[in-house]
């Protein structure tokens, strides 16, 4: 580990003094040679882990032939990259919807926002949210996201958002007054928040709100798509057919890219001149994409994540300090008994060579990559179990001196 020097970058993150210079699979590597297991993957972006030979070379292959002409001009890899994305919003069939790209989760969420406010109509613009949610850091996506204290430095936000308890059906039905109500966003599963799951039949609960009120159902799969949670989207769980769907992190295995996908009806409220981005689409971002797509398909993402996901989650139930393991596929929320600090042992698991993060201060989150062998889980849980048996010992040895 190495001591930050000062730094011309501003300060928006705590950062672990750490650098990584170089990856491998689900292996990262310090700039002082040491290596690291790595059970976050970016922040669930590096699903096929690090430079996946594939990705890699599509990126160095397109980046040599061309990387961008705007969106000024038809582009050979964008309709085939959406087509793909639709069929895996259909399940294998096509969903009849339509995408636009972006460069980001925020941005794929913005999409979605001005999206149903020209399907709205004029003041019929307001979008629901869940509290706790997380859409991102744009003024719009942080006014959707349910955390009002991120909101306070910040105002005035745009006007538009409420926000009402996640997986609570009857506070949304009293928030979703249809005269001035255009759609609902909610997470499938609130990732920044915790892993937070709704209980049973929430979506299927809020899809039949939408369709008696005429607002749209609009799923942010940006943490939860593209197999992680065990199918290829989160909605997809509970067989729900959603109006608009954002996705982002995994989607380039690290190139920047995001995408919205609206059903038909939907997606031809825009016009040319309502919506746009320089970069959306460009054959560089498309060409990772491409590759992502196919490897992940390839190796049945959803399945590796839901074999993986339970033998994760079986062994991590049963270690002292955790009080449930939460999530689905391989997003796995780790609950810790109370006097336990998850920011401690993240900490120290980076010390142990295992990379991991804690989204609250009582819960861990686990989000490695889909490639992710058995034997490599069974080290991280060691590592993870050998940490928390100390923490309980100090716990207690604390607890009997006093
Ligand atoms: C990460 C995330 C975002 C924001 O994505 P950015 O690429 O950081 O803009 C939005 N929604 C969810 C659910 C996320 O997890």
């Amino acid at each position: 580990m190495t001591n930050l020097p000062a730094t011309h970058l501003m300060g928006t993150y705590h950062r672990a003094p750490v650098r990584f210079v170089e990856g491998e699979g689900c292996v990262l590597i310090a700039d002082d040679g040491r290596r690291y297991l790595d059970f976050l993957s970016g922040l669930a972006v590096t699903s096929l882990g690090h430079a996946h030979p594939r990705v890699a070379e599509a990126i160095c292959h397109q980046a040599r032939r061309l990387m961008h002409v705007s969106n000024l001009f038809d582009n050979e890899l964008a309709d085939e990259v959406a087509g793909m994305l639709d069929r895996l919003i259909g399940d294998g069939s096509p969903a009849g919807g339509k995408v636009f790209f972006a460069n980001s989760g925020a941005e794929a969420n913005e999409c979605a926002l001005k999206l149903a406010r020209r399907f709205g109509g004029r003041g019929r613009h307001v979008v629901i949210s869940g509290l706790g949610g997380f859409h991102g850091r744009t003024l719009a996506t942080l006014h959707a996201t349910g955390q009002p204290e991120k909101h306070e430095a910040f105002q005035p936000l745009p006007e538009g958002f409420r926000h009402v308890a996640y997986g609570d059906v009857d506070q949304m039905a009293s928030a979703a007054d249809p005269a001035v109500v255009a759609g609902i966003l909610v997470e499938p599963i609130q990732g920044e928040a915790g892993v937070v799951v709704p209980p049973p039949g929430y979506l299927r609960a809020l899809r039949e709100l939408c369709d008696e009120r005429q607002i749209l159902l609009m799923l942010d799969e940006v943490q939860t798509g593209l197999g992680r949670t065990g199918r290829w989207f989160g909605f997809q769980h509970e067989a729900v057919q959603p109006d608009v769907v954002t996705m982002a992190k995994a989607l380039g295995n690290g190139m920047p890219v995001g995408a919205c996908w609206a059903r038909g009806e939907v997606a031809e409220v825009f016009v040319a001149g309502d919506h746009g981005s320089t970069f959306g689409g460009q054959p560089l971002a498309m060409a990772a994409a491409r590759a992502t797509l196919e490897a992940l398909g390839e190796i049945d993402a959803p399945r590796q994540a839901t074999e993986r996901g339970a033998q994760l989650r079986e062994a991590l139930v049963g270690l002292p300090g955790v009080i449930g393991v939460r999530g689905a596929g391989l997003l796995l929320g780790v609950m810790l008994e109370p006097g336990l600090s998850a920011t401690e042992i993240a900490a120290a698991a980076l010390g142990a060579g295992l990379v991991i993060n804690a989204p609250t201060p009582s819960l861990l989150r686990l989000a490695p990559p889909l490639i992710v062998g058995p034997a490599e889980c069974d080290k991280a849980v060691s590592i993870i179990a050998a940490l928390l048996r100390n923490a309980v010992a100090a716990g207690s040895a604390g607890e009997s001196q006093r």
